[in-house]
Order: C-alpha cells, then structure tokens, then sequence
C-alpha cells in the first residue's frame, strides 16, 4: 500500500515520499509525516538471515513506496559500503548487562553517518524522478558535527554539491581539522568570522534568496537541505533497529517475539522517533527510554506533559545532545493529538511564542510506551569508568548518558526485559571527557596521545576517522565575513 506524507501542520493534500525528501520541511513551516506506519512485512525469522543492506531495504521499501526496487537497492548499496569499517555495518556489544548497538561505524564515527550516508543519493533519486535536472546544492551551517558527517555523505556524489559554514572561531580543533581536510571537489568549507547564530542566519537569507533561487535554476542547480528532519534521515534511522532484533533473533539471545526495551540518547528526538516508528512497525520492542543529558526539557515534558524551553542552556560534555528544541518531537506531538493539524499547530506557535506548551491529559496518555530521564555530567562520568572496569568496554558520553539511565530505569522499575542501548559515537570521538572520566591523570595529555592511550585501554584499533585527520592535508581555507557568504556561493558555482 502506498505510503503518502502529510504536514503536521496543515491539511494539505499529502505528497509521495519522493517530493517529502526533496522538500524536506514543508512550506507551512511543518514536517513530513506517514500518512500510516506500514507494518512488516516480513517476520523477524526471516529478517534474521539477512544482512544490514537487506534489512535496510525491507524496511525502505515500506515507507518510500514511490521508489522502485532497482532505485532503492541502488541507493543502498551505495550508502553502506567499505565507508564503514565492518561488513555488519551496525554491531552489537553486550557489556554490564545490556546489548549496545554501536552506530558509529561509519565515516565520521557517529550515528548521523547512519542516515548521511544514504541521504544524497535519496535526494538524487528523487530529484531525478521528479524530473528534475538541475544539481542539488546542500547549504548547512554548523557547529561541529553535522556539518562534517553532511560532508562525508555527500563527497563525490555525482549530481550534488555542499556547502558548508562553519564559525572560525566556534569549532574544535578536532572538529574544524575534520571538516578542512575533507576531500571530494563538490565540497566546499568556509570559516566566517562570526559565531554559530551568524553562519546560521546567513545560510538561511541565502536559502530564502528568491532572486538568487532564480538564478541559479538558469544555470542548472537549486538548494536543499541536509535537515535532521527530512524524511530521507529518519526512515533509514528505523532500520538499524529492525536490524539490531534481527540479530539477537539468529544469535539466539532473544527468542522470536520476545519484546526488548531500548535506550535512546537523545537530543532532537529523530533517532528515538525512528525507533518508535520501528515499534509500530510490529517490532517487539516494550519501553523507548528516552536519555537527556542536563539539558533535561524531555524528562520535564515526559514527567509533567509540559514542554518548557525556557531555562538556562547547560553546556555538557555530551555536546550533540546539548538542545531546548528537539524539532522531531513535533511528528509525535501531533499524533498524540490524533493526526490534527490544527492542534499540532496551536501548541508549535505557543513554543515559539511563549516558548512552552502544555499537553492535555488525554494526549499524555498517548506517551505510555515513553520513559524519560537524564544523567548529570557526574552520572555520565561515572558510567564510563564503571562500565571499563567492569567489563573493559569504554562508551562515549552521549552513550554514557543512556547507559547511566537505563541504571536509573532498572532501580526504580525493576524490569528485567532485555535492552539495547544506541551507542551513538565512538569513545575516540570524545576522547578528552572519556578519558578524564576513567582517570584524571589523563588531563595532561595531547588530544592525539589521548588517542593512542585510549587505544591501548580499550584495546580498540585507532578509527580511520582519526587517523586520516593526523596527518590529512588541509585543503579547505577559506574564511569570509558573514555578509560575505552569498558571494562566496555564487563563486563557488560559477554564477
Ligand atoms: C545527534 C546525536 C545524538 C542525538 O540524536 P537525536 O536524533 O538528535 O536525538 C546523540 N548522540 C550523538 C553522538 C549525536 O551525534
């Protein structure tokens, strides 16, 4: 059956998966949403035999019912290949009693490589099915993480070029070092002289530049987004999920039908909304425990059914978990407020006007399958010595604080059902804070001795990821003042 997409913020005429991903958000400021969750249709049995790719495609096919099979497929294999270090793309760890579902295999070695990987070639795909010729330019502004991730999703993929604007002086060393070294002549890295909030504000005049809009579809290319809330990122999110029972079906730790809780470190709410998603699919899973660092509006909106985002922004060492909106917790807001536009679209003003709203009691009632809580960055620290000690596996602190609270979980419900944890980023991504937190002798050392040291710890093989930027060349430098940037986009495409 055909899966359509509708705005959570109008009644307008649904649209196919395709143009949802090629749109991204919709014009009335919404987000796309499945007009119904298909179930498998396949049983977890079956499943079970299957690798990543082809799980991935099973539960593809069931949302993005315009692309055909070949184009899919296609996409697939181009997404999920030797960019990731392990033929089983996503693997499973047991560690201190839980499963760990380690998605951060890929080339940036963190879980948005999971859906940036495939992304462009969604995006492609559908730009060619819609009888779209131009090239697809992808503008993001970013503070680290997303942009380099969009970066190695979108090097050398034919059809598309990136952009990227990144604050000079607002990165890591680390971070900025990723992001300059990146290779791929479609790509393009920028530092402006501004912060974050300039880069930002500039990509999005530029993005709303219908002069400019008009000019370059003259000379063949057209914007689009890399969003964490388009469509194209959250479906492929849902497979690692499907996958991951798969696994524990045909490794014999769970027997067919046998319901698994998950744990989810969350900051947008696009991961824990795919696995929602998986779950309405028909997968067994029980509780979706959703994770916040001291950021904690979830665990406050969860608790009370208010969502409240003014308090003060805690900076934590959990730093892509460090958000007061989380944008996709609106495609669940408006299915707890039973698929109404209206509604949805009330309490979304209310956020941006008051920065708040309340839910009514009825539609808490739809957040039964939900449980939030949060780790302080004590907590977090803890876990992470615990669990080396323990059992010699080192987590990072975005996994930490998942791990830290499914321990509260567990205390003060005393389920026992079988859990797997979304591990989100390698330790060597967040190699300082791992560190210190196993042992405060660490402090003194260099970021790349730090490297080596948690090698030898962990008893885990440098990532690539980290040995590329040793010695990388940089090949990005370019800076510009913020007022500067269109000009710098303009160059850039020869327009
Ligand atoms: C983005 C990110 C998260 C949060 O995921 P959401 O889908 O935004 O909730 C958690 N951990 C890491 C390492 C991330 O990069």
């Amino acid at each position: 059956m055909e899966v359509l997409y509708y705005s959570t913020r109008s009644e307008a005429k649904p649209i196919k998966a395709s143009e949802a991903i090629l749109k991204g958000l919709s014009d009335d400021g919404g987000l796309f949403v499945p007009d119904h969750v298909p179930a498998l249709d396949k049983s977890l049995k079956e499943l079970a035999g299957m690798t990543y790719q082809e799980v991935a495609y099973e539960v593809m096919k069931l949302f993005l019912t315009d692309f055909t099979e070949e184009e899919l497929k296609g996409c697939i294999a181009k997404a999920y290949d030797s960019k990731f270090d392990t033929e089983v793309i996503a693997p499973i760890v047991e560690a201190e009693g839980a499963y760990y579902l380690e998605l951060f295999h890929g080339p940036t070695i963190a879980f948005k490589d999971m859906a940036l990987s495939i992304l462009p070639h969604l995006l492609i795909t559908s730009a060619r099915k819609n009888q779209i010729q131009n090239e697809i330019v992808i503008l993001t502004a970013t503070s680290g993480d997303t942009g380099k991730a969009a970066l190695a999703g979108f090097a050398n993929v034919e059809g598309t070029r990136i952009i990227v604007f990144y604050p000079k002086n607002g990165v890591s060393p680390i971070q900025e070092k990723q992001m300059v070294t990146q290779k791929g002549a479609n790509t393009l890295v920028v530092g402006i002289h501004g912060n974050f909030d300039d880069a930002q504000t500039g990509v999005k005049k530029i993005f709303s530049d219908k002069e400019l809009a008009k000019e370059m579809d003259q000379k063949g290319f057209q914007f689009s987004s890399a969003n964490s809330i388009n469509v194209g990122r959250l479906v492929p999110q849902i497979c690692y999920y499907v996958y991951s029972s798969a696994k524990l079906l045909s490794e014999g730790r769970i027997t067919e039908g046998e319901k698994i809780n998950v744990v989810v470190p969350t900051g947008n709410f696009g991961n824990i909304l795919a696995a929602f998603y998986a779950k309405n699919m028909g997968l067994p899973i029980g509780k979706l425990i959703c994770a916040s660092n001291e950021n904690k509006v979830l665990f406050d909106f969860f608790r009370t059914g208010a969502y409240d985002r003014n308090r003060e922004f805690m900076l934590t060492s959990s730093p892509s978990m460090d958000i007061l909106i989380s944008s996709n917790l609106e495609r669940l807001i408006y299915r707890i407020a039973g698929n109404d536009a209206k509604k949805n679209q009330e309490l979304m003003a209310a956020l941006s006007g008051q920065g708040k709203y309340v839910i009514t009691d009825e539609m808490k009632a739809g957040l039964a399958d939900f449980y939030g809580n949060y780790a302080s960055e004590k907590e977090t620290a803890a876990i992470i010595k615990k669990i080396y000690e323990d059992c010699g596996y080192v987590i990072d602190t975005h996994t930490a604080v998942a791990a830290a609270v499914y321990e509260k979980y567990q205390a003060e419900t005393k389920d026992e059902t079988k859990t797997v944890i979304a591990s989100t980023a390698s330790p060597f991504k967040f190699t300082r804070s791992v560190m210190n937190a196993i042992d405060e002798k660490y402090d003194s050392m260099t970021d790349f001795e730090l490297v080596d040291e948690l090698s030898k710890l962990a008893n885990v093989k440098v990532p690539n990821a980290i040995e590329e930027i040793r010695t990388a060349p940089v090949v990005h430098d370019k800076q510009c003042d913020a007022d500067e940037m269109k000009n710098v986009v303009r160059e850039f495409l020869g327009i």
